[in-house]
């Protein structure tokens, strides 16, 4: 019995880690890189600070757990094999744990892949900060929570520069009054000017061009309007929903290929009562946790038990120094409780080391998601 997990992100690693410990088969991860990115913190790096390197050997060393560090290029569903940039001979699967993450989605507007800068992985962070100045203005495209910390970032390490913030949507619509309240008053203190409910047309060399055809000039511009996940799955003739991402029953089993499991970002994974999980290092966690458990239960013979999920708060980070702790209920819509200031700071950083804690000690897993 051969497990290969694909993909060694917060979701891939994990389920390996599990995988390993939980079944007595041979599990082997393979992954584009062979260090792990802690994406949660890749605004920090576009900001200047340094992150911590951290080598995917590390979390493996006594796992059991085999890596391989190569590109996976496609998937043969029939064989059941999956082949690799580097390699000659494709990689067997008994069962497969699909963990590919996403990546910026850089083709929904003319111009954005070839002005604009992304945060979703840690090539393009590194890019934005080697491009990022001591003066000018930064336009922030997208208002969502990736947009909202990668503009507070920008603008408190680089008091300097101007931050402006651009999106479609009214701002900070996914939060309680309270929490917008807090949104508001943190990105005037930090001088960040937000023009919202305004759609961008075409991004240029000079900065963005709106709509109704208003240009709005900037230095850099910085893309976080969402996410998109690979193609192998499609590619590979697996069930996906209209993103791309793998379609998947309450145990993150494929609806069309029963020795195919999904994990994270790329897992179109649904709660019990059919609310789809965001893209968040918040669902990978309990998905990777959750896949590896009902697929050590079925090697055991076991009947395994649907994910039981929910959330409980969103996370994030205002710069260094403050933050905003959104509660929500069980359905992820928010509640008037909000935690802010310092105190939020602190609890996020404490949510991000423990995400880094549950991939080095998989049996605290259970813990933190
Ligand atoms: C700036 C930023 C801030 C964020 N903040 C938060 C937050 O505060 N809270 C939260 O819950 N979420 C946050 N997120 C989202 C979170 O990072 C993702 O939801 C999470 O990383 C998804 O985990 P994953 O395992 O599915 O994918 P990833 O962590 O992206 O891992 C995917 C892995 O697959 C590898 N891979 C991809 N393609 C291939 C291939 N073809 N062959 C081999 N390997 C491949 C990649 O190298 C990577 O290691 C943030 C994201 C960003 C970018």
């Amino acid at each position: 019995m051969h497990i290969v997990v694909l993909g060694g992100g917060y979701s891939g690693l994990l389920a390996a880690r599990l995988a390993g410990r939980h079944s007595n088969a041979k599990v082997t991860l393979i992954n584009a890189s062979d260090r792990f990115v802690e994406r949660v913190r890749l605004h920090q790096l576009s900001s200047g600070q340094q992150l911590r390197d951290l080598p995917l050997a590390g979390f493996l060393d006594g796992s059991g757990v085999d890596l391989i560090v190569d590109q996976a290029i496609a998937i043969d569903a029939e064989k059941q094999t999956i082949r690799l940039r580097h390699a000659e001979e494709p990689v067997h699967y008994d069962v497969l744990i699909y963990a590919l993450g996403s990546r910026a989605d850089l083709d929904s507007v003319p111009g954005a892949a070839e002005h604009a800068h992304s945060l979703a992985d840690a090539d393009g962070a590194a890019r934005l900060r080697e491009q990022v100045g001591h003066s000018g203005t930064v336009a922030v495209v997208g208002g969502g929570l990736t947009g909202i910390e990668a503009a507070a970032e920008l603008a408190e390490s680089r008091p300097e520069l101007k931050v402006r913030m651009v999106t479609g949507g009214r701002f900070g619509a996914a939060l309680s009054d309270r929490g917008r309240c807090h949104l508001r008053r943190t990105f005037t203190r930090l001088g960040i000017e937000v023009s919202d409910q305004v759609q961008v047309r075409e991004v240029r060399a000079d900065g963005l061009v709106l709509a109704e055809g208003e240009h709005v000039p900037a230095d850099i511009v910085v893309w976080a309007t969402g996410f998109r996940v690979p193609t192998l799955a499609r590619e590979a003739g697996f069930a996906v929903d209209g993103n791309g991402r793998m379609i998947v029953d309450a145990t993150l089993r494929s609806v069309s290929h029963p020795e195919v499991y999904a994990v994270g970002d790329a897992a179109a994974a649904r709660r019990p009562d059919g609310q789809e999980l965001r893209m968040a290092c918040a669902t990978g966690l309990p998905s990777a946790a959750g896949a590896a458990t009902a697929l050590t239960d079925r090697l055991a013979g076991r009947t395994p038990k649907p994910l039981r999920f929910r959330y409980y708060a969103q996370c994030i980070s205002l710069g260094r120094r403050d933050g905003l702790i959104q509660f929500v209920r069980a359905d992820d819509s928010p509640l008037e409780a909000v935690l802010t200031g310092r105190l939020a700071a602190l609890y996020k950083e404490t949510i991000v080391r423990s995400a880094l804690t549950a991939e080095r000690h998989p049996a605290l897993a259970k813990l933190v998601s």
